[in-house]
């Protein structure tokens, strides 16, 4: 039997913070928040490697908040007690907005200010002036308020948290924090969350922490095969389209799903084909302006998409935490047209995609630690998730690492292989084709083009992102009209007859809206190949099955 585990109210936590908590609907501390709340109540310095979707964030914040509840009880005047450093402006986002959440019933006494991003250091002035107890910022950011005296913590910080802390180094931060430690007091407390311990890690545990309690919680760092279903399959290029248009187009693949590509043009590409299929999908990507991001993700979370497809681009330009490359990362990736990347953009580490029922790796991850946090954007907390990798033959080895660094103790693969039946949706390939064509080079340089030109047009902040990005603007004045590519309308539905026989009943969702409503109402299910298995008032991820006939596994 397990052990017992701590309730939030056995966790000497102040009334106001055990309510939002409840309101939260958190009906027990996740592994890390009961591990790490305790501590740091007792005023211990902490060094936590957690998985991604552990809630870490809260592990964090709720000793923040009632440490600074605690403190104001005995000094009252206003003063920023703690620094919480983020690697990327979503996170940073995300954090800010946790921990607001948090202090929803004493948002008088913690007032928390996100500054990582948006506007420019003087517009950012007057938010510090008012001394939120709680700044959440880049160490870029932070450092330049520091330098620009629009923040002063030496007196005043308490606590100091540095958030995915391997990250910072990857994105090329490290020497804007060490400069900025100089700024802090001499006495303070740390916390240091990581998703690995690497070096840098441990070279800044011995800069920051005094007598570290250090907690290695999760072996590995996804949950295991009860609450993550991981499959690969290999497929070529072609392929790989064929298997992403019926896996969507069928709904094979339900709930809200993140779909990975290794390069921007190929999430135009993508984009592109399955908007010929009427299957709709976001872009999500660091040429965005972060306001147009952050809104993206909020607005998947409230469930207004099914589908993003996410180009996570620093595993391709700077393999988080790769051995080759730790240290020596530039401080802005550069893509092959050396256009530059906003350095302080992370899709795949970090930002809280809630409830994503699935990743889908259409480009393979270039590193262990990449496919991690990919894979980690489903089964956070308690949620079950689906991990589906397509493997070209060029990945193979990529694979293997992989398997692995994930395979069980007894050598048991934690990668499935996804025994789908390509040779039964060959009746899609020719109108697979029809659609690639369709995508040309043009295109996708065009699509780029437009969805850049119509993020900015919707971005309040037009003209700081034009100020710090005057090529961009350029781009814009030189631009020709867009010629989307065409969509056939017969190319929206999908013909009775080419639906595989095994597949039949997964429904062609725009032939019959009834039937549409019924299945949208089901609950999230992935890669199943049929519906009829489904058990009723069971969740679909459990009760897993191939239909027989169609594959192996039944
Ligand atoms: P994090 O690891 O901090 O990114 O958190 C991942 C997700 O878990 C977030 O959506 C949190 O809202 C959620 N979460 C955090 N703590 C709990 C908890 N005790 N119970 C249920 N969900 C939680």
């Amino acid at each position: 039997m397990a052990a017992e585990r701590l309730q939030f109210h056995e966790l000497g936590l102040d009334d106001r913070l055990l309510k939002a908590v409840a309101d939260l609907g958190w009906s027990q501390p996740t592994l890390i928040q009961e591990k790490a709340i305790p501590l740091a109540l007792e005023g211990k310095d902490l060094l936590a490697r957690a998985r991604t979707g552990s809630g870490k964030t809260a592990a964090y914040a709720i000793p923040v908040i009632q440490r600074i509840l605690s403190s104001k009880q005995s000094v009252r005047e206003q003063a920023v007690r703690a620094l919480v450093l983020v690697p990327t402006k979503e996170l940073g986002q995300q954090v800010q907005t946790m921990m607001r959440q948090l202090a929803t019933f004493c948002s008088r006494d913690v007032r928390v200010a996100d500054i990582s991003g948006k506007a420019d250091v003087s517009t950012q002035r007057p938010i510090l002036m008012e001394k939120p107890d709680v700044v959440v910022g880049t160490p870029s950011r932070i450092l330049a308020h520091l330098n620009a005296q629009n923040l002063v913590l030496h007196s005043s910080l308490e606590m100091l948290v540095v958030d995915e802390a391997d990250l910072i180094f990857s994105f090329g931060f490290e020497d804007d924090l060490k400069n900025l430690l100089c700024h802090l007091p001499k006495i303070y407390q740390s916390f240091l969350m990581s998703a690995t311990f690497c070096e840098e890690v441990q070279a800044l545990k011995e800069l920051l922490l005094h007598n570290p309690v250090i907690l290695k919680l999760q072996g590995s760092q996804l949950p295991d095969g009860t609450q993550l279903d991981q499959y690969s399959i290999t497929c070529e290029e072609e392929d790989k389209f064929l298997l992403i248009y019926t896996l969507l187009k069928l709904h094979l693949v339900r709930g809200k799903t993140l779909v990975f590509v290794g390069a921007v043009d190929r999430s135009y590409r993508l984009k592109l084909f399955l908007e010929q299929f009427g299957i709709p999908a976001c872009v999500l990507n660091s040429e965005l302006p972060v306001q147009s991001r952050c809104h993206m993700i909020t607005q998947f979370n409230q469930g207004l998409y099914d589908c993003i497809i996410a180009t996570d681009e620093q595993s391709l330009v700077d393999p988080a935490g790769s051995s080759q490359t730790k240290g020596k990362e530039k401080k802005k990736g550069t893509e092959k047209g050396g256009k530059a990347k906003d350095k302080e953009y992370g899709v795949s580490r970090g930002v809280d995609f809630q409830n994503v029922a699935n990743v889908i790796n259409f480009d393979f991850p270039t590193s262990v630690e990449s496919y991690i946090h990919r894979v980690g954007r489903t089964a956070r907390a308690d949620n079950s998730g689906t991990a589906l990798s397509f493997i070209s033959h060029t990945e193979q080895d990529l694979l293997a690492e992989v398997e692995e660094a994930l395979s069980g103790e007894d050598g048991t693969s934690t990668l499935k292989p996804y025994e789908f039946k390509m040779e039964e949706i060959e009746g899609f390939r020719y109108r697979c084709r029809d659609a690639m064509r369709a995508v040309t080079k043009q295109a996708v340089r065009e699509a780029r083009l437009k969805e850049i030109k119509q993020e900015l047009l919707n971005s309040e902040k037009l003209k700081t992102y034009f100020e710090d990005n005057p090529r961009d603007l350029q781009l814009l004045r030189h631009d020709k009209d867009l010629h989307p590519a065409v969509v056939k309308p017969h190319m929206r539905n999908v013909p009775d007859y080419l639906i595989p026989e095994t597949l039949k009943g997964t429904g062609n969702p725009l032939s019959n809206n009834r039937r549409r409503r019924r299945l949208k109402s089901k609950p999230d299910g992935v890669l199943r190949s049929s519906f009829k298995k489904n058990i009723p008032g069971k969740n679909p991820l459990k009760s897993f099955r191939y239909k027989k006939g169609h594959a192996g596994k039944s």
